[in-house]
């Protein structure tokens, strides 16, 4: 009897610990992946992750032809399909990794039901995260609700398993089962098709995840204490969409990044920031609802201003006004990803200085982002509206000039994404509305603001005494 493997956000051959099961047992290896965009599990994927998994499965399925295997496609309701797939191959093993939103966990227990009913075994396996949520507690055996001393004790429980090698060959299985095609899952984009941007700058699928991290270590990572708040110095990993989607693990990142040939604390930088992504699923874990519902209920009253869609276009489409802001939305649009500060400076323009409701940016990003992530965005948007755990204070208000004059000082990152003021000198490019509009009347027009940065600063800020008065 053949074992079946569920693929979910584990897009990889290596460090798979569902497929080496599989394969270690011996029996003929069904691969299966469903899209369920049903909606009843959680979210469905936005835009650019479809592109992207559209992408990763190809790569995928070619990675196992190329070790005698094929990935079955479905669609539909997945625990459905998975237990299809079982029953009509008479499947005597059904193995996975584990999915952590709530509408996941459900389906999973359904799907692991009627495997069972229909006499397969099953087993779920740790995959994408280093721990399993609710794990890591403190002394009182409660979750911390700061990241410093989770993390702490994160890394207090030892170093985490070594990765699996992928499996040389895997045991095909002949019978005939159903199959979708790829094109027909409909993932990727039609009229119009935007994703020009997203395949110029991204390599989906396990090989080029690999490939994206030797090119991080060997050029990257030395200068990544010092510069990964620096968009223009580009010396972040760019793993995060792979990360999403599985096709490297976190363990595979943190033994090649120990191994590394970088000071101590370089090292522990990065890896810091792979345990904010644990803290961050830790979170949803325990607030299932962390997409729609604030951690500090207390922001449930919070005075949010009225959306009016010209304005929330402007924000969109990179037209607000503020360069550094509206640089992060353009390199969103491109390319499906903006720099971790940017993401910062970008949102709190939304929440604080439109004072519009940060799920509404949460839902852009979701849509926009090719790492869209239920746990890390939904936390860092929280973060960022000071309703989340550990959060920033909501009247910390970033400067989107003085964050830009800081973190962008020659305006380098402003110029690649906002041409209309590449001409300009770098006190221009942050703040264009003190250059005389004479300057270069040859060069395409840039917006004035779309609010005065101090004055609805200020507005936030008796919003916020309302909200806690
Ligand atoms: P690196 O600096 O190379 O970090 C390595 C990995 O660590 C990342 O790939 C990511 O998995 C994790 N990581 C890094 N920073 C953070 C962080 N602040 N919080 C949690 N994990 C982190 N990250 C997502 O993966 N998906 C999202 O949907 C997402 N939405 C965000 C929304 C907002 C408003 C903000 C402020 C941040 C968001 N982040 C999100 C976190 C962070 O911006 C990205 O993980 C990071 O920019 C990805 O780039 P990188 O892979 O080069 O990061």
């Amino acid at each position: 009897a053949p074992a079946v493997v569920w693929f979910r956000d584990d897009l990889r051959v290596s460090d798979n610990p569902a497929l080496r099961e599989a394969a270690d047992s011996g029996r003929p290896v069904i691969a299966v992946y469903v899209l369920d965009d049903s909606g009843d599990t959680g979210r469905p994927l936005g835009g650019a992750s479809r592109w992207w998994l559209h992408h990763s499965l190809a790569a995928l399925h070619a990675s196992l032809v190329k070790r005698g295997a094929s990935l079955l496609l479905r669609h539909g309701d997945a625990a459905e399909e998975v237990a299809d797939v079982v029953r009509r191959s008479g499947a005597g093993l059904l193995t996975m990794s584990r999915r952590y939103n709530r509408g996941e966990r459900e389906q999973d227990d359904r799907a692991v039901r009627a495997a069972e009913q229909a006499g397969a075994e099953v087993s779920l396996h740790t995959a994408a995260l280093l721990h399993e949520p609710g794990e890591v507690l403190n002394g009182d055996g409660e979750r911390f609700s700061v990241f410093s001393p989770f993390f702490r004790a994160l890394t207090a429980k030892g170093a985490p398993r070594e990765p699996l090698p992928a499996p040389a060959a895997l045991r095909g299985w002949p019978g005939p089962i159903e199959t979708e095609e790829l094109a027909d899952l409909g993932l990727l984009p039609t009229e119009p098709d935007w994703s020009a941007g997203l395949g110029e700058t991204w390599t989906p699928g396990e090989k080029g995840a690999h490939h994206r991290l030797e090119e991080f270590l060997a050029h990257r990572l030395a200068h990544y204490a010092d510069g990964r708040d620096l968009p223009a110095a580009e010396v972040t990993s760019r793993l995060s969409p792979s990360l999403k989607f599985g096709e490297i693990s976190p363990y595979q990142l943190w033994h090649r990044v120990q191994q590394a040939d970088v000071p101590a604390e370089v090292r522990t930088k990065f890896l810091t920031e792979l345990g904010w992504r644990e803290f961050d699923y830790d979170l949803l874990d325990a607030h299932p609802d962390l997409d729609t519902v604030n951690v500090h209920r207390g922001f449930d009253a919070f005075p949010w201003a009225d959306v009016d869609d010209e304005v929330l276009a402007a924000w969109q489409q990179g037209r607000t006004g503020v360069p550094l802001v509206d640089a992060g939305m353009r390199q969103l649009w491109h390319t499906g990803w903006m720099h971790n500060r940017v993401r910062m400076v970008t949102a709190s323009f939304l929440i604080k200085n439109l004072r519009y409701d940060w799920r509404v940016g949460e839902r852009w990003f979701w849509d926009t982002l090719v790492d869209a992530d239920p746990a890390n965005n939904a936390a860092q948007w929280q973060w960022v509206a000071g309703s989340g755990a550990d959060a920033a204070p909501f009247f910390r208000v970033f400067n989107p000039v003085l964050q830009g004059q800081k973190f962008d000082p020659k305006g380098e990152y402003i110029a690649t994404w906002v041409p209309e003021l590449r001409h300009l000198d770098a006190k221009g490019r942050h703040e264009p509305w003190t250059v005389p509009s004479t300057l270069d009347a040859d060069a395409p027009a840039y917006p004035a603001p779309i609010v005065d940065l101090k004055a609805s600063r200020q507005e936030a800020l008796d919003a916020y005494q309302r909200m806690r008065g």
